[in-house]
């Protein structure tokens, strides 16, 4: 099996089958041994080590105030025997005097900003936690009739409390592909405007409802690039919580040289050559997409398969 993408493998086991057993759920959520990994804003609960920022998760004691407010909670998984919970504290206005703890040392961080700086194991529960608590905080109301919904399951899924609805919502992830087209020693790479400057990177978008996945694939190359596909082969996949994606990644091969790039999606797109990129540093003027990211795993693949 190919090497995990980022974000994605963390070891937990996910207990599907005890999230609905509640004397279970309350002993682990009442369990000194049970570990919480807190969510403010979207954000992540980090302590300043020599190496950067890194997870901080509380125990149980305190966790005990918090509780008692009836946050939103997740259980997230067994690791070994130890139950982890997402804790949402976004009520509250100053988190960190909350948990007692030195605003000097620690902070609420997006993971976008220090993600890459994270082991396997970090990065996958943090994107875990951060991505629950983002479709928690929206889908308060019910879609189909707009009555308030509650959390059940051990925080898997809501259900709409109006008796003549009783709608159950589950948690979303919204698929998005993402493709390194080729042709010969030569890649496709675009950028777009909002992106750090000089970065490029493979094209991707969001899978719409009625086309499989190669069918998107291939719209999304047209559309922003002008370059028509085939051969769309399937590479990995990526839990890419920015805030609500799974990341479906391909390799597909151009019909088609010239391209036409759509100015409201891209800024601009080239083929660049294997060798090129092989021999070109991270600069102003190119460098390649964040280390995390599956993009730059789809290009190192095809640079390796030269
Ligand atoms: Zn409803």
């Amino acid at each position: 099996m190919k090497q995990p993408n980022y974000y994605a493998a963390g070891g937990l086991d996910r207990v599907g089958h005890l999230r609905k057993d509640s004397d279970w759920l309350a002993a682990r959520l009442a369990d000194g041994a049970s570990r919480f990994v807190p969510v403010w804003r979207a954000q992540n609960l980090v302590r300043d080590t020599e190496d950067g920022p890194a997870p901080l998760l509380i125990d149980r004691a305190q966790a005990e105030s918090l509780l008692a407010g009836g946050p939103e909670t997740v259980l997230l998984g067994l690791e070994a025997e130890t139950a982890l919970f997402a804790l949402d504290l976004s009520t509250l206005e100053a988190p960190l005097d909350s948990l007692a703890l030195d605003a000097a040392r620690h902070k609420f961080l997006d993971l976008r900003a220090f993600g890459p700086l994270l082991g396997r194991r970090d990065g996958s529960l943090l994107a875990y936690a951060k991505a629950m608590m983002h479709w928690h905080s929206r889908h308060r109301f019910c879609g189909v009739c707009g009555s308030p919904t509650v959390a059940a399951e051990a925080g898997h899924v809501r259900h709409c409390t109006n008796a003549a609805c009783k709608t159950t919502h589950f948690p979303r992830t919204d698929p998005a592909v993402i493709m390194l087209v080729s042709d010969g020693d030569k890649c496709l790479l675009g950028r777009q405007a909002v992106w750090p400057a000089g970065m490029y990177s493979t094209l991707a978008g969001f899978v719409e409802p009625g086309e499989s996945l190669e069918e998107a694939v291939a719209r999304e190359v047209f559309e922003e690039a002008g370059i028509e596909v085939d051969c769309v082969t399937y590479h990995s996949s990526q839990p890419w919580p920015f805030p609500a994606s799974i990341m479906l990644g391909f390799h597909a091969t151009a019909k088609t040289r010239e391209i036409r790039i759509d100015a409201h999606e891209l800024q601009d797109a080239n083929w660049y050559s294997r060798d090129w990129l092989l021999s070109h540093e991270d600069g102003a003027d190119f460098r390649m997409p964040r280390k995390d990211s599956i993009a730059r795993r789809l290009i190192e693949d095809w640079l390796k398969q030269g």
